[in-house]
């Protein structure tokens, strides 16, 4: 499958859909998501174009790849939402609920997680 470059996240990147920014980098955006499922719902993009997370970790080089989630871990520190815990996501495909075909983890935190519960009905 094709990165598709009209996808909502690339056009985020290009400046053509606006976002509440949270953090923002040469190399990373993390942004509010627009329907949050938690006080704390952030969704974190690299801006190289990986479909998903099987593609970033595949076809991205290690140190973008550790420098990604080196920066998640800072973004949820920065947010609070290491001090109330937190949930980190990747949905990967259509079966697992990805709708957007820009690779993205999103930190959901800010309360208690339903006990036995998945990241799309928390
Ligand atoms: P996925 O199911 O692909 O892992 O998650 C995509 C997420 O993107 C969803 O939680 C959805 O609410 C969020 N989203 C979709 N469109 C937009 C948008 O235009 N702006 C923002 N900020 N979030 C979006």
């Amino acid at each position: 499958m094709a990165y598709a470059h009209n996808n909502i996240f690339a056009l985020i990147l290009a400046g053509k859909i606006p976002n509440k920014t949270v953090y923002e980098d040469e190399h990373i955006l993390a942004f509010n998501d627009i329907a949050p499922k938690m006080p704390v719902h952030v969704l974190v993009i690299p801006k190289g174009k990986y479909i998903d997370l099987d593609d970033f970790t595949a076809n991205a080089t290690s140190e973008e790849i550790g420098y990604f989630f080196e920066r998640v871990g800072y973004i949820a520190r920065d947010l609070g939402a290491h001090d109330t815990g937190y949930r980190l996501v990747s949905n990967n495909g259509e079966n697992a609920g990805q709708i957007v075909p820009h690779f993205h983890v999103h930190i959901m935190g800010g309360r208690k997680i339903k006990e036995g519960s998945m990241a799309k009905g928390l």
